[in-house]
């Protein structure tokens, strides 16, 4: 018996709730609950068997939070609704002792910034309560932090240069859709870049750096140097590391678009007042822009994502890359959503299972490279995520 919570019914929630009402012998009972529960209904219907229980819950609100945990009886919460939830879902599992899992670090809605340090003033008070908080177990963060881990403890005896390089070499067919949810994504995006070198952060405007980069199965894309925050916790878990950084690519029209969304001010996150009626003009962006999970329909091509590695193994230099290729057309066959969500939903549904398994249960708070990354690797070959390993490669970087 294992009953696990999911929360959040927008495009990661989809697979999540289809990866896991595959895997019975590992869930058994699922609860899918959400702001609007017409979307988990018609996410449930369409798994059907009955699989999965729906149920509504405003995520903001502790004390709903608590009375559905309590009513539910869940071993694990998944969360899978926004970042700006994080804390009060945490709080929750604090007050039902009741593991957590996310995808993604906390950010103020106020404020266009993330960082763990919110997630990890929490360690205590876990530990003391005795759940395992897993954070970050979508693919970047997640599965990018998982091969830094598995290359620390079998390719290298050091890592001194870590590049995790995130391709999208799709192609939904619409002017301009961001992947996972616009906001979350613009205010990631808009964001100064920021990279990790001999032992202090290092700061650029955004999208100043950039050179093109050859993707396995895709060729060559400008690829952007972005803040992302798997940086944080890795710069910390391996201290050998001496650069770390983070590449994004982005086609020239997404990029055009972003400017003019930009100097518009659609991408602010200062309300206004817009006909008596107080609006933040990127949630209004939101609502116009096409829903993530929308996107899965004829959209060609594959991501790919992966970490390019330079250390020392046995006193000599070494290099490495190891990635993964999805494909957006295989992923919404197989869940009705497309790739970006596939990539992170597979990785949650793993974070999950290793959980229930006993492999990644220890009371605290903590980033997924600190658990035995053996388990997880293996799941990702068996449910959807190959990986590919290249040693002495060409890292262009
Ligand atoms: P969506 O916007 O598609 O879905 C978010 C869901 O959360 C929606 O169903 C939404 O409800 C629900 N929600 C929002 N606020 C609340 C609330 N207060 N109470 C209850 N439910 C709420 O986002 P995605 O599925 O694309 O992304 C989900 C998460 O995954 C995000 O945190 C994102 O940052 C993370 N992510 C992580 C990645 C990684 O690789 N680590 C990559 C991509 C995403 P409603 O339907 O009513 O709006």
């Amino acid at each position: 018996m294992s009953r696990v919570l999911i929360i959040g019914a927008g495009g990661v929630g989809t697979v999540v709730a289809t990866k896991m009402a595959s895997l019975p012998e590992v869930f058994t009972d699922i609860m899918l609950a959400s702001r609007t529960k017409s979307k988990c209904d018609a996410i449930a219907e369409r798994i059907g068997g009955n699989r999965i229980q729906t149920a509504q819950v405003d995520a903001d609100n502790v004390p709903e939070l608590v009375n559905l945990i309590n009513s539910f009886k869940p071993e694990l919460v998944v969360n899978v609704a926004l970042p700006y939830q994080d804390l009060t879902i945490m709080d929750a599992c604090l007050e039902t002792k009741v593991s957590y899992l996310d995808t993604a670090n906390y950010e103020p809605l106020d404020e266009a910034k993330y960082e763990y340090k919110w997630q990890w003033a929490y360690r205590e008070k876990f530990e003391k309560a005795g759940i395992t908080a897993i954070l970050g177990c979508g693919f970047d963060p997640g599965v990018t932090s998982i091969f830094t881990a598995h290359a620390a403890k079998h390719v290298f005896d050091e890592i001194h240069y870590l590049d995790i390089v995130d391709c999208n070499g799709g192609d939904h067919g619409k002017a301009f859709a961001t992947n996972f949810n616009p906001e979350i994504n613009i205010r990631e995006i808009t964001q100064k870049g920021k990279y990790w070198e001999n032992g202090q952060w290092v700061e650029t405007e955004p999208h100043e750096i950039h050179k093109p980069l050859n993707y396995p199965e895709i060729g060559p894309k400008e690829s952007y140097l972005i803040y992302h925050e798997e940086l944080e916790s890795l710069v910390i878990n391996y201290p050998t590391i001496k650069r770390a950084r983070f590449w994004m690519t982005f086609g020239q029209e997404y990029l055009t678009h972003l400017r003019v969304i930009q100097n518009i001010g659609m991408a602010s996150i200062e309300p206004i007042n817009y006909e008596g009626k107080e609006i933040v003009p990127i949630q209004f962006l939101k609502a116009v822009l096409p829903a993530p999970e929308t996107l899965g329909d004829n959209y060609t091509g594959e991501t790919s994502i992966g970490c390019r590695i330079k250390g020392i193994k046995d006193g000599q230099e070494k290099t490495y890359y190891i990635y993964n290729n999805c494909s957006h057309q295989a992923a919404f066959n197989e869940t009705g959503t497309q790739g970006v969500s596939y990539t992170t939903g597979v990785p949650a549904t793993i974070g999950a299972m290793m959980f229930l398994q006993g492999q990644w249960k220890k009371p605290g708070v903590y980033n997924v490279e600190e658990f035995n990354p053996d388990p997880f690797m293996e799941q990702l070959n068996i449910l959807g995520l190959p990986w590919v390993e290249v040693h002495e490669a060409d890292l262009e970087l």
